[in-house]
């Protein structure tokens, strides 16, 4: 049951082919539920690899077409759905909490933040620029074009429904591509909402499809196709891998913005009221469930107390409940293994002889919510500060020296954010070049906007999205040479 919306029809529990909502071939559907409720909020269609074949050929036949078009058409369409999204934001973020389980204030964030890619996208469809080329022979003349890949398959998490989509089908509909976007079966209503203001702005049938349920066979047919031409991923390191492979057999172009391990870095000549602050925004947005979320907090030793007790004070004043409740800050976790997976890393740390400063179990809230939690004395061998514990759990480590800090901070795998707090304008030039992260936070905790360039190195990722650099990833450049002039 979802709560009543303004325009109801904005509920789309169907998949969308060449511009008409079906239902899977054989009726078989799967069930949503409200995970601070467990109730079920939808039941949507159970799709596998027969319908997004048949995504892939409605998407490849609108490219023949949409990719003819001006950009300065895309643009006016883009704008116009970005104009929607703002005007149903209320119903898009009820829809987002109902499924997600963050709180509204957060939800109406995120269709904000989600919108923006589109509206950035719509005035960068007009600057695909090309180039002219001084050649190396007196009568030749080089150009280079801009051209869209072709259909691309976008897969997208739940821990941000609606803007990851647009984050990835606004810079591909710029750029003159059309897509089968597969969201999250957790999630699939925000992304359908969405696109069902896509086509009332005029987007044609066919340029977004939506298609959900068995990810496995609907990711197979994804990647076996010849016409899909890019795949953008948002989502675990280990299915990005797999992805990757599969790829392979067709060479794709591919981005992916996968798993991080963020640390957050106080140095002794930090704000430390402004750090404490800074980390709490970046903790526990989305009750820790997003991958620039700050994983391991690292303290100088000399601000480590005074940081414990101001941060302590923040987690204090946040509300755990359903997110739908106004002044609720916490929402529940996503589902049942989320849970398990904190309580693991909670249970190892204490064990190894991390100190509870706060929380430490599950909620009373309901079966899925979980305590904010700060675990201080956690040292680098924890489960807590080396896997990505996407939780509202804080880890707290103790270090000495910049040299030390710096070491544990890039001793990992990941390298998608990272953060760090200091007064110093020399350290902080030394320590931002240091970091082996594609983003860098130097006193700043909320870095996520659609004019930077979003992504990971390292095993978090490939490509960059947002900024003005998002849409050549939706790009093919080609060389054109003329000669004998
Ligand atoms: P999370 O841990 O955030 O759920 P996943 O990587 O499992 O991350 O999920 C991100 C997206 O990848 C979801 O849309 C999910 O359905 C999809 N997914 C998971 N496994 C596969 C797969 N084998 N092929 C294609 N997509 C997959």
């Amino acid at each position: 049951s979802v709560p009543k919306l303004k325009d109801p029809s904005l509920l789309k529990d169907l998949g969308l082919i060449g511009g008409k909502w079906v239902g899977a071939h054989d009726g078989k559907t799967m069930p949503v539920h409200n995970p601070a409720t467990g109730e079920v909020v939808a039941e949507v269609p159970l799709m596998g690899a027969q319908e997004t074949a048949e995504a892939i050929a409605a998407a490849d036949e609108a490219f023949q077409t949409w990719s003819k078009t001006t950009a300065k058409h895309r643009s006016q369409l883009l704008k116009k759905w970005y104009d929607l999204m703002l005007a149903n934001k209320e119903d898009l973020a009820v829809l987002m909490t109902v499924e997600q389980g963050k709180p509204l204030a957060e939800a109406r964030g995120e269709i904000e933040y989600g919108a923006s890619f589109v509206e950035w996208f719509a005035e960068e469809a007009k600057r695909m620029y090309g180039d002219v080329i001084p050649a190396a022979r007196p009568d030749n003349r080089i150009l280079v074009l801009k051209q869209p890949v072709g259909v691309i398959a976008a897969i997208t998490p739940w821990n941000f429904p609606v803007a990851m989509a647009t984050r990835k089908l606004a810079p591909a509909l710029a750029a003159g591509c059309t897509a089968v976007l597969k969201p999250a079966e957790l999630t699939p209503l925000s992304a359908t909402a969405v696109a069902e203001l896509a086509l009332r702005a005029g987007i044609p049938a066919g340029v977004i499809n939506i298609v959900m349920g068995d990810a496995k066979s609907i990711g197979e047919t994804l990647l076996k196709s010849k016409e899909v031409r890019k795949l953008t991923f948002t989502g675990s390191t280990a299915v990005g891998k797999l992805l990757m492979k599969g790829a392979a057999d067709t060479v794709k172009k591919i981005s992916l913005e996968l798993g991080g391990n963020a640390p957050f870095i106080v140095f002794d000549d930090a704000d430390v009221a402004l750090a404490a602050k800074g980390a709490l925004t970046t903790k526990y947005r989305n009750m820790g469930q997003t991958c620039v979320c700050a994983n391991r907090l690292l303290v100088q030793e000399g601000v480590y107390d005074e940081f414990a007790a101001a941060f302590a004070a923040e987690v204090a004043a946040l509300r755990v409940g359903n997110g739908l409740e106004a002044g609720v800050t916490q929402g529940p976790l996503i589902d049942e293994r989320a849970v398990q997976k904190i309580e693991g890393h909670v249970e190892e740390a204490l064990a190894k002889g991390a100190r509870l400063a706060a929380g430490g179990k599950r909620h009373a809230a309901g079966p899925l919510f979980y305590e904010p939690t700060i675990l201080l004395d956690a040292t680098p061998d924890m489960l807590a500060t080396r896997e990505e514990n996407f939780g509202p759990v804080a880890p707290i480590m103790k270090f000495k020296t910049e040299e030390e800090a710096i070491r544990i901070a890039n001793d990992t795998e990941y390298g998608l954010a990272a953060y760090f707090y200091t007064g110093s304008l020399t350290r902080g030039w030394r320590v931002a070049e240091a970091l082996q992260y594609g983003m860098v936070g130097l006193n700043e905790s909320n870095i996520s906007t659609e004019a930077a360039p979003f992504g990971g190195i390292k095993q978090s990722g490939l490509g960059r999205e947002g900024s003005k650099y998002g849409i050549d990833e939706y790009l093919e450049m080609k060389y054109v040479m003329l000669g004998n002039i």
